[in-house]
């Protein structure tokens, strides 16, 4: 059993998973295939880009970062969700996937606009919009029902990408904090930081030495670089209702 299970693997449930995954929880991403965001021409107002940023490529880095934390990923569709048992809802959760094998985890968070279909067993508490369905959410993202969240669009956060990832995070934390990780922030600090004030490194921190930070700093650099070295060779998808498409 996962202790989390994130389905969609577009920006809110990328950056869900590099929470849960980094604060060591077990953490599976079922995606559907493609964020919204891949249909975006150029990602201009997502903060750290001066120039903007190739939404497809933005999006295969937040992957990749999410994997080197230690995420597991699956491509396929989530068709439904049920609690393992009737009685306990702390015993998980049960995911059919379209022609996958079953899959259970602890925790669920769904992001995957725009599709909660899977969820209507479970009477989280959708709210129907014209041809949309939100879901309720308090403010850590969780649903009516114990152990399943929503992040993203999908909980009715403005539709931008930035606040997408923030909501992502931010729900992700809130598994952490519901689940017995030990976990205080997810800091990476300078040498002393914490330890030069008598204190100990507090849980899911981190003090690394001015080698370490350089040799990171290098490898983050090199990787960037190449990433950006030569333009993606994707085009943006567009909306399937446009004529010739
Ligand atoms: C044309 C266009 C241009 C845009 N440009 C900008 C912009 O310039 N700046 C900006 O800030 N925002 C922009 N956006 C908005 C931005 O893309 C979204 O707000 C953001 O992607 C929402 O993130 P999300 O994680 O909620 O959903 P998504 O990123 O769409 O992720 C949802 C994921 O869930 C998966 N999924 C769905 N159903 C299932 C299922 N049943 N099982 C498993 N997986 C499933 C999907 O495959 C997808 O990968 C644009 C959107 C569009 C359409």
């Amino acid at each position: 059993m996962y202790d989390v299970c994130i389905v969609g693997g577009g920006v809110s449930g990328l950056a869900a998973s590099i929470f849960t995954a980094r604060a060591g929880l077990d953490t599976l991403v079922i995606d559907g295939g493609e964020s919204i965001l891949a249909r975006n021409a150029s990602l201009e107002n997502y903060p750290g880009f001066p120039d903007g940023v190739d939404a497809r490529q933005y999006l295969r880095l937040s992957r990749e970062q999410a994997e080197n934390a230690g995420a597991a990923f699956e491509l396929g569709r989530v068709t439904s969700i049920e609690p393992v048992t009737e009685r306990d809802l702390d015993d998980g959760f049960v995911l059919e996937t379209k022609g996958g094998e079953p899959l259970e985890a602890r925790r669920v968070v769904a992001a995957s606009w725009s599709d909660s279909d899977y969820l209507v067993p479970l009477d989280v508490g959708r709210i129907q919009r014209g041809s949309k369905h939100f879901v309720s959410v308090d403010q850590g993202g969780r649903t009516a029902v114990d152990g399943i969240y929503a992040a993203g669009r999908l909980a009715d956060e403005p539709h931008q990408a930035i606040v997408a990832a923030g909501h992502g995070a931010k729900v992700g934390l809130a598994v952490i904090h519901d689940s017995d990780a030990n976990f205080y922030h997810d800091w990476v600090a300078p040498e002393g930081y914490f330890t030069g004030r008598g204190r100990e490194v507090p849980p899911c921190c981190e003090e690394i030495d001015d080698a370490e930070r350089r040799e990171r700093d290098e490898r983050a650099r090199k990787r960037l670089l190449e990433a950006f070295d030569e333009p993606l060779d994707e085009e943006p998808t567009m909306h399937p209702s446009v004529e010739g498409d």
